[in-house]
């Protein structure tokens, strides 16, 4: 048997004539980009997400780009991020001139720490007059925002979070890239801070046939400002407010996800019972007492967009694994802190603790929809089976 760590064509083949249909009239009026095929799937993320300000973009990385521009980020600015997470993350406020603060996780979650990120900002800023930002105490820069991640398909601690976050007047920008629709206390992902990032990278929960992605924003002025940085800085062909950029979506990809995304909800419930499937087959081969399995505080839902397990020995399990055909996949193995590209920001290993502890600690096992029973208990045999010897 084989149990693939994903298996996009197994999803394909149930909704293909669906597709077909949807981007057949694209292909043939020719309206390649933006126009009504791409409203049409703002209005649906609008419905999804309760936020008004609703703007596809060309990929997740071009979405957090936009959301850093169109609120000023730049040279002299610092932004908080954790260093357990997918590049894009810092990269992207990095490319702003931003400097990334990088802040440890909570080991249970994963996500950003509220405890961490409320020490480093007490430690390392003053706050001085009430509407400035905090300055960092040796550089003099910024502190314009708190980007937390919500890893795997989980929000991380939102309430500390933008608590922090309104007594310093800082930004909280939501990478929701991998949790679309998740919850936290019943809201979802992307929704709680001044803008949420999502990508439509083919492997996410949502994903498209190629790169896409999207913002959404309660803040209408900067809704505003983001539509036009879109295309260029302006709502008018040849009139430039601003200085923007291409980050529109094709209405190819809107057409397939305006498919997709009425299937979302039916494929997250599949994930979180495949997860439940994986809990029980640990317990019933005695194998909790080895493995940790994702960790779900009540107030949240898990979608999990990664079913990812904490366990000893993970590089030899991950050999024989492979050996096995089963296949398995480590985020992240290297923390953004101790990447060449940050160097010169000062980092060193023993910075932070639980993040290079679960760089070298975290296995990805196979999940998704069409994930069969047969699958995965093959998979866990052969996870006991590596632990018996
Ligand atoms: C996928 C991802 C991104 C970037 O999205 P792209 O669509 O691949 O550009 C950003 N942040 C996180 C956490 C991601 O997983």
């Amino acid at each position: 048997m084989k149990v693939p760590l994903l298996d996009l064509t197994a999803q394909y083949k149930t909704i293909k004539d669906d597709v077909i249909a949807a981007i057949t009239p694209v292909m043939e009026t020719q309206m390649l980009i933006l126009g009504a095929t791409v409203e049409k799937f703002e209005a649906a993320m609008s419905e999804l997400t309760g936020v008004k300000g609703s703007i596809a973009v060309s990929s997740g990385t071009d979405a957090i780009v936009l959301a850093g521009m169109a609120l000023g980020l730049g040279h002299e600015d610092d932004v908080i991020v954790p260093s357990f997470t997918f590049f894009a993350t810092a990269g992207c406020i990095a490319r702003l001139g931003v400097r990334p603060v990088f802040v440890d996780i909570d080991p249970k979650t994963y996500c950003l720490s509220p405890d961490a990120v409320a020490k480093t900002i007490a430690r390392d800023y003053v706050v001085k007059g009430d509407d400035a930002p905090p300055v960092h105490r040796k550089t003099g820069r910024k502190l314009r925002g708190i980007m937390p991640v919500h890893l795997y398909g989980q929000c991380a601690d939102m309430d500390p979070l933008l608590e922090i976050a309104e007594i310093y007047r800082i930004h909280v920008i939501e990478d929701a890239a991998q949790a679309i629709d998740a919850r936290y206390k019943g809201k979802p992902a992307g929704s709680m801070g001044i803008v949420g990032c999502y990508s439509f990278y083919p492997t996410k929960n949502l994903g498209a046939f190629g790169d896409a992605g999207h913002i959404v924003s309660n803040d209408p002025a900067l809704t505003d400002l983001m539509r036009k940085m879109r295309v260029h800085g302006g709502h008018q062909r040849y009139f430039h407010d601003v200085v923007g950029m291409n980050a529109r979506m094709d209405a190819l990809q809107a057409a397939v996800l305006t498919v997709k995304i009425k299937h979302l909800k039916g494929w997250i419930k599949a994930r979180q019972e495949r997860a439940a499937r994986y809990v029980s087959l640990f317990e019933k081969h005695g194998l909790l007492k080895t493995i940790t399995p994702p960790f779900t505080p009540p107030d949240r839902d898990h979608t999990y967009h990664q079913f990812v397990i904490r366990c000893p020995k993970r590089d030899a399990l991950r050999d024989f694994l492979k050996a096995a055909d089963v296949g398995s996949e480590v985020y992240y193995p290297h923390p953004l802190h101790l990447q060449k590209c940050f160097a010169g920001l000062g980092y060193k290993e023993g910075d932070l603790p639980e993040t290079e502890k679960a760089t070298r600690e975290v296995l990805a096992l196979p999940i998704y929809p069409e994930l069969s029973t047969e699958q995965q208990t093959f998979a866990v045999e052969k996870i006991a089976e590596f632990y018996r010897k």
